[in-house]
């Protein structure tokens, strides 16, 4: 560090990217600040993959409740806290809040609890006091989006679906991606009637076709009114609640309506302007593959530059960012096979290709697949059935693409996902001994293709 800068590295943004890059920074001897205005850990811990998946618990909870006649079990009537699920969570995600802190410190990261702007390529403002820094790293991420049409002041985003003072008895979803379809499967499973509006023909579009008809025709199973083809043209309340109106002329009445239709760059307000720092069309900071903006002095990392908005992206961008600056070694981040899975109920989780986007990229390809009910619906009598397909390049025999709709798929594919990257051919996934009995042995006992 040239001695007259107070920082080595100011990063703005404490998520998990920021946090990240800031804490393995800082190990390394590099002087660190970090600048939050909110809780730290940013949106995955705070209103995002944590709590979400405390939601989705509980609400397969609900679901399991039904499975345990069968086995035996008499359960007496449950009944359903919501404001304990709420508060349980709010103090679990506080007690997360206080792990980034101690991490950041016990680092030496200098924390700033307020909102930081950048004032030039040097220096950053925090309540009015100007700091200089060798770097700047911008980790601030995005924010929900909600369109403007009559009526959307009476609409919340999954920031505050996860503060709702009561459980709706009636809700709507609008949205098609990930937030909306596991916010679906969560009030669905907590008990709300629940209709999921999405403007398309079929939701989660990118997704291998094949998951999301069968994970459509299982939510449907569970009573999600899906509504395809279809949005919201405005919405008016009077005092029995919400009338919305779609486009295909319907009214449906609703107690509460949630947008889940994108999340936008957290760039406004940042000062990006003081020093040019470029964006694109949708506000997001403008990066190399070194992370560097156009100002040599500036860096970004995760959702704020909107491209593969997942956590643990952001994490590997935060460790491959600081490698490359501070240490001698680069460690590149692989964009290829980037697993990921939704949380809907029932999961659905995948690694590689598509079957779709296989078969433009690849002469021939084969597919397997594999639909059945999972040995534990046996006694239970649940009609859940999963969905396991895999798609192998013919003209080496590599596994290329595996997808799943199931209970815990995700779990399944990150092993996978390890497989895929290694190169993994259909016959080594054909002379892998299955764990038995498991859903999972499944991956490694599927024969013949269907196509
Ligand atoms: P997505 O980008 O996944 O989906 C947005 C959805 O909203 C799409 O279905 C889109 O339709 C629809 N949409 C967009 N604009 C409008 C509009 N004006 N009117 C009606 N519908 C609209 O966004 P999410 O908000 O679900 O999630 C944001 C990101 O967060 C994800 O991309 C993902 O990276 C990350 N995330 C990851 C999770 C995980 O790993 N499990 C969980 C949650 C979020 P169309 O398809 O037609 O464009």
């Amino acid at each position: 560090m040239k001695k007259d800068y107070d920082f080595d590295l100011f990063t703005i943004g404490a998520g998990s990217g920021g946090v990240r890059a800031s804490r393995f920074a800082a190990n390394l001897g590099v002087k660190v600040a970090i600048a939050e205005k909110a809780s730290l850990g940013g949106t995955c811990v705070n209103v995002g993959c944590i709590p979400k998946k405390l939601f989705s618990y509980a609400a397969h909870m609900n679901e399991e409740l039904g499975d345990t006649v069968g086995y035996g079990w008499d359960v007496k009537e449950a009944n359903f806290n919501w404001a304990r699920l709420v508060e349980n969570k709010n103090l679990e995600i506080q007690r997360l809040n206080k792990i980034y802190q101690n991490l950041l410190e016990n680092s030496g990261v200098e924390i700033f609890a307020a909102h930081a702007t950048i004032v030039g390529p040097h220096e950053v403002s925090v309540e009015g006091r100007i700091y200089s820094a060798e770097r700047i790293l911008i980790a601030t991420g995005g924010e929900p989006f909600i369109p403007q049409f009559p009526g959307n002041e009476h609409v919340y985003s999954s920031n505050e679906a996860f503060f709702l003072k009561e459980l709706p008895k009636k809700v709507v979803v609008v949205g098609g991606g990930y937030i909306a379809t596991e916010f679906a499967g969560i009030f669905n499973g907590l008990g709300c009637e629940t209709t999921q509006i999405y403007r398309g023909s079929m939701f989660l579009r990118g997704f291998d076709l094949d998951a999301r008809t069968f994970l459509a025709e299982e939510m449907r199973n569970k009573g999600v009114n899906l509504e395809f083809d279809n949005d919201i043209s405005a919405i008016e309340k009077d005092d029995k609640g919400l009338n919305v109106k779609l486009k295909s002329r319907q009214t449906i009445k609703t107690d509460s309506v949630m947008y889940a239709t994108g999340r936008k760059p957290l760039t406004s307000d940042l000062g990006l302007d003081s020093c040019g720092v470029k964006t694109d069309p949708d506000n997001a900071v403008v990066v190399d593959s070194n992370y560097q903006t156009n100002i040599e002095s500036i860096y970004a990392i995760g959702d704020v530059t909107n491209r593969v908005n997942l956590t643990p992206v952001a994490l590997a961008e935060g460790m491959a960012l600081v490698a490359n600056l501070y240490q001698d070694t680069s460690r590149p981040v692989n964009y290829e096979n980037i697993p990921c899975a939704v949380f809907s109920h029932p999961n659905l989780a995948c690694v590689g290709y598509t079957e779709e986007s296989a078969r433009q990229k690849f002469s021939e390809i084969s597919v397997f697949k594999s639909c059945f009910r999972g040995l534990k619906n046996t006694l239970s009598g649940n009609a859940e059935k999963t969905l396991m397909k895999l798609i192998v390049n013919k003209a080496n025999d590599r596994v290329i693409g595996a997808h799943m709709v199931g209970p815990d798929a995700g779990e399944s594919i990150q092993g996978l996902a390890i497989a895929l990257k290694a190169g993994a051919t259909k016959a080594m996934f054909d002379s892998t001994i299955g764990i038995h009995p498991t859903s999972a042995e499944e991956w490694v006992t599927m024969r013949e293709p269907t196509s």
